[in-house]
C-alpha cells in the first residue's frame, strides 16, 4: 500500500501522507443523491458501506513542519473498528501515519504546526493516542495545534445529532491555538473558514511561487462530491455547505488552484475546470 506520495506546490515541498482507510454508509455520504447515482462512482460494500481515505498533508515550510489533519489515532475499541471498516494499523504497533511520516524521513517529535481543519474523529484522532498504560498523550508533542474557536466550542457542547463525531480524548487535552475566522497562519498558509459540514470547518489554502493548492477536508470529501449539491448527509448545515463551495470553487476556477481530497480512496489532487454547466477536474493525481 502507498503510504505517502510527495509533490511540490510552488517551491514548498509537500507530502500526501496516507493515515489509513475507513468505510462509511454510502447513504449517508452522498445526503440526498439517489444510490443508482454514487454507486457508478463509489461502489458499497454488503454492509452499504463505501471505502474512504485518512489522507493527511505535510508541509516543509521554511518555519518548520506543517501537518493538516491526523487520521484516527489508536484510541478506538475493535467494535468501533468494526463498524468503520477501519484499517490504520502500522508496523510494529505504530499507525499508519506515524509510518508514512517514516516513510518521506520524519517523526512525530519533528513537526512544529498541525492544523484541524474540524475535531471530528477521523481528522483530529490522531492528535493523541494512548499509551500501553491507558494514558491519553499528545502525538506531537513539539507542536503548536491549530483551530478555529468556534470548532472547539462546537466540539465540547455536543447534542445528540453531533456527539458520535467527537470524542474528548481525541482534543480535550490539547493546548490550541484558536483562530477567529480566515488567518494566514504561516507565510503562505491560510486558514479559510468554509462552514456547512459543521458551522467552523475550515480548508487551508497553501499558495507558493505563484501555484495555490486547497485542502478542503470535508467541504468536499471525495472527488465524487465536486457536483455541488452532492452534499453529505453528515453536514449540519447542507445549504451552507452549497455556498461555501460556490464561493471556493468561483476562486479555484478563476485563480487555477489545484483541490486536495483528503477522502478519495484514488484521487489526490487535481486542478478544477468548468465543465458544461458543471465541474471537473483536470490531470487528477492518483494514489500510486
Ligand atoms: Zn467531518
Amino acid at each position: 500500500m502507498t503510504r505517502s506520495t510527495t509533490f511540490a506546490i510552488g517551491r514548498l515541498k509537500a507530502h500526501a501522507l496516507e493515515a489509513g482507510r475507513l468505510r462509511l454508509d454510502g447513504g449517508a455520504m452522498f445526503g440526498v443523491v439517489p444510490k443508482p447515482l454514487w454507486e457508478r462512482r463509489a461502489p458499497a460494500d454488503e454492509r452499504n458501506r463505501i471505502r474512504l481515505a485518512m489522507r493527511c498533508l505535510l508541509l516543509e515550510h521554511p518555519d518548520g513542519l506543517v501537518l493538516i489533519d491526523t487520521g484516527l489515532g489508536n484510541k478506538d475499541s475493535d467494535k468501533f473498528k468494526d463498524i468503520y471498516g477501519v484499517e490504520n494499523a502500522g508496523a510494529d504497533g505504530r499507525t499508519a501515519l506515524e509510518d508514512a511520516l517514516a516513510s518521506v524521513g520524519f517523526s512525530p517529535e519533528d513537526v512544529r504546526w498541525v492544523i484541524n481543519t474540524h475535531l471530528h474523529f477521523d481528522h483530529a484522532g490522531g492528535d493523541t493516542w494512548v499509551d500501553p498504560s491507558g494514558a491519553v498523550r499528545l502525538t506531537f508533542p513539539r507542536a503548536r495545534h491549530v483551530v478555529q474557536r468556534g470548532e472547539l466550542e462546537f466540539a465540547t457542547h455536543t447534542n445528540e445529532r453531533t456527539a458520535g463525531s467527537y470524542l474528548p480524548p481525541n482534543f480535550a487535552s490539547v493546548d490550541f491555538t484558536l483562530l477567529d475566522g480566515e488567518r494566514e497562519v504561516l507565510p503562505g498558509i491560510r486558514c479559510l473558514p468554509t462552514p456547512g459540514h459543521v458551522p467552523y470547518h475550515q480548508s487551508i489554502l497553501i499558495e507558493s511561487g505563484g501555484e495555490r493548492l486547497c485542502y478542503l477536508a470535508d467541504l468536499v470529501p471525495t472527488s465524487a462530491h465536486l457536483p455541488l449539491a452532492w452534499i453529505m448527509g453528515y453536514d449540519v448545515q447542507p445549504l451552507v455547505t452549497l455556498e461555501s463551495r460556490r464561493a471556493i470553487y468561483g476562486r479555484a476556477e478563476a485563480e487555477g488552484w489545484r483541490l486536495f481530497f483528503e477522502h478519495d480512496p484514488a484521487v489526490i489532487e487535481g486542478r478544477l475546470a468548468k465543465d458544461g454547466k458543471g465541474f471537473a477536474l483536470v490531470a487528477p493525481v492518483a494514489v500510486g
